[in-house]
């Protein structure tokens, strides 16, 4: 029988590892803490399908978006319509199919404990000294905010198909409003505390209430979000990936499809004898990480004013090029040739990245 690997956590990043495991003919053995995989509070979206280690059955595509409105302090700054930008996925079905097509052993409800390198499976007690710390943000490091989003039934949202985006250059963060199953998620992520950014999401909902129609609110949830950049290293034996080592986009928060790639390039590098953690540092998604967390410290230097300002000026290709978490330099350069004294700036930022 084939050696087995150990996953702690069942999130995009511990299922990636997993199915890159059957690929190459390993058993993977997944603890997660919860009674069901991937439940954390998550808007969902992803810009793109085509470079995740897995394939998304279209079953589990809850929408397509075909646009973006971009409000910087609720004022528009951007509208990008009828081209395909983004998916909206049924998270939970998907890290479930996942799992189960890399025949990996799942044990839900079996928390890893950090302090003495257990688990406890079915009330036993067994040791876990190697393999992939999976378990998300509580394992991270480095720089947190805190995101809360709430779902909200909004008769006049029934069928959106784009992403309404509104930055708030106080909290340095933004409110989302996306597609979901049962109506809209309305969320909030930014330099705040969690009980504040929980009242000002409440606050958001009932000023755009005209926009949401009679709404009502089904639930909110919030969790924290890695936006320190890619921070590796290990726990009792086991490599951190995924957001545990800071697999998010600090601009966006998108973490699903960076923490997918780092689990399942990760996995791969364990179980043919690679150093984990150089080969995590040097993926093309952790040079994004780093460039989205330095144009992130610039904001965070400038005034309100200042970083309004900036927000206006950059054209919509640029922040395409956010919002698509691909950060193609030559693209950026050509967006912004009628901009050079701003080039100048943007790329001062990527540079030092
Ligand atoms: C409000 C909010 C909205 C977001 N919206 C988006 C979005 O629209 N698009 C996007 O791409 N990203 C979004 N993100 C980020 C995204 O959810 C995460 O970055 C991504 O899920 C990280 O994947 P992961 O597998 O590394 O960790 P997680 O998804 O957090 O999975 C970790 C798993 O490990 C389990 N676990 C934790 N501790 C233990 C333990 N001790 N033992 C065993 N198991 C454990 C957890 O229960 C969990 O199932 C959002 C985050 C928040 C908070």
């Amino acid at each position: 029988m084939a050696e087995a690997l150990n996953i702690v956590g069942a999130g995009p990043a511990g299922a990636s590892a997993a199915y890159a495991a059957s690929k190459l003919g390993f058993r993977a053995v997944v603890y997660e803490a919860n009674p069901r995989p991937a439940v954390k509070p998550c808007g969902r979206g992803i810009p793109t399908l085509s470079n995740l280690p897995f394939e998304v059955p279209k079953e589990r595509v809850i929408a397509d978006i075909k646009g973006a409105v971009l409000y910087v302090d609720g004022v528009k700054s951007v509208e990008v319509r009828d081209t395909v930008r983004g998916y909206i996925v049924d998270k939970e079905g998907m890290i479930r199919d996942v799992i189960a097509s890399s025949g990996a052993e799942l044990y839900t409800s079996s928390p890893y404990n950090a302090s003495n390198g257990t688990v406890k499976v079915n009330g036993q007690v067994r040791e876990v000294r190697t393999g992939l710390l999976a378990g998300g943000v509580a394992f991270y490091d480095g720089e947190k905010i805190y995101g809360v989003q709430a779902i909200v039934r909004a008769p006049r949202l029934e069928s959106m198909d784009y992403l309404y985006i509104d930055f708030d250059t106080s909290l340095i963060g933004y409110y989302w409003i996306f597609p979901a199953e049962e109506g809209v998620e309305v969320g909030v992520g930014g330099f705040e505390s969690p009980q504040r950014l929980r009242e000002l999401l409440e606050r958001y909902i009932e000023k755009h209430k005209e926009m949401l129609g009679s709404y009502s609110i089904l639930s909110i949830a919030g969790a924290p979000i890695a936006v320190g950049g890619v921070s590796t290293g290990s726990v009792r034996g086991l490599f951190k990936v995924g957001e545990a080592a800071g697999f998010v986009l600090p601009l966006t928060g998108e973490g699903i499809r960076p923490s997918a790639i780092s689990g399942y390039e990760a996995a791969r590098a364990y179980l043919t004898g690679l150093d984990v953690n150089s080969v995590l540092e040097s993926l093309n998604i952790s040079r994004v990480v780093r460039v989205h967390r330095s144009i992130l410290k610039a904001l965070k230097g400038m005034s309100p004013e200042r970083r309004r300002d900036f927000m206006f000026e950059i054209p919509a290709a640029v922040h395409e090029e956010v919002a698509l978490g691909t950060m193609n330099i030559n693209r950026i350069v050509k967006a912004l040739a009628s901009k050079p004294l701003l080039a100048a700036k943007i790329m001062k930022y990527i540079m030092i990245s």
